[in-house]
């Protein structure tokens, strides 16, 4: 899944000729970049300001349709600013045409909508949180082994009837199959019989980061709980809109959902890394 000959040809706007920091990863749609800037202690990006580790650590995230050059904003301690400008590159994303998807869960009735907006609201609440935690410095792991059924940002179409592009990665695997936690990091919300996740789990890793299983048959934490990466947090089921036993995960940093595969290939091993 790795795309070196794109990372060779990158459009950078230098705004200043010096290397206040260097970033790692794919600067494309959907993806997630860690970024390095010792003596900095926020960036700005896409109007949202990240904060900057006390060792100069930081991640930004390009959401699906992230589109043309992006600002980046570096600033120091004493409030001044650096700002750079790069190219996001596109992604290909692939069509999913799911069949036998319930006629509920496609079609929603006037009274399903209050269970909706309450799911969005909780959903929305859980990745809104963003603690000082650097769980994320570590490295991730894939939540299930299995086969890969749905990539994240793929173009849904259930019964013949357009939906919105897929906001995780599914992963088939046998109903009952052990979820491990792909990090480090507190429980913020385990929801049972959500209207389209079912039963549900996020994990947040610091600096609003965040991941989200879903379709849970069973939930094996609760709110609060501190968890290490490998720890079991639920088993895969069928609950909430699916066809079939497997597990979404998805991922959101300060609520911008991008792909989790992105994540396995954080801190920056066999990544390309440029300086600012
Ligand atoms: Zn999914």
């Amino acid at each position: 899944m790795k795309i070196r000959g794109t990372y060779l040809i990158f459009s950078l706007l230098l705004s200043l000729d010096c290397h206040a920091a260097d970033i790692c990863g794919k600067k494309a749609q959907g993806e997630i970049m860690q970024g390095h800037a010792p003596g900095y202690r926020e960036v700005i990006f896409k109007n949202k300001t990240h904060k900057i580790s006390p060792d100069g650590r930081f991640i930004i995230a390009f959401e699906r349709d992230n589109a043309g050059r992006e600002p980046l904003t570096l600033v120091d301690k004493d409030g001044k600013k650096i700002t750079y400008k790069f190219k996001v590159d596109k992604t290909q994303w692939d069509i999913q045409n799911l069949k036998g998807v319930q006629p509920r869960k496609v079609t929603p009735s006037p009274e399903d909508n209050a269970a909706i907006e309450k799911e969005r609201k909780l959903i929305r609440t859980a990745l809104a949180e963003d603690k000082a935690d650097l769980f994320w410095q570590k490295g991730f792991i894939r939540p299930v082994d299995g086969r890969i059924s749905g990539n994240f940002g793929g173009q849904r179409i259930m019964n013949g009837k357009k939906m919105n592009p897929h906001a995780g990665m599914d992963i088939a695997a046998p109903e009952g199959t052990p979820i491990k936690a792909a990090a480090d990091g507190i429980i913020t919300l385990t929801a049972p019989e959500l209207f389209y996740s079912g039963n549900v789990v996020v994990i947040d890793h610091g600096y609003g980061l965040q991941t989200i299983y879903a379709h849970l048959s069973r939930i094996d934490v609760k709110k609060g709980d501190k968890v290490k990466q490998g720890d079991i947090i639920g088993k895969v089921g069928r609950t909430g809109r699916v066809t079939g036993p497997h597990l979404h995960w998805g991922a959101s940093l300060r609520g911008t959902k991008f792909n989790p595969q992105s994540l396995l290939n954080m801190p920056k091993t066999d990544n390309f890394c440029f300086n600012l």
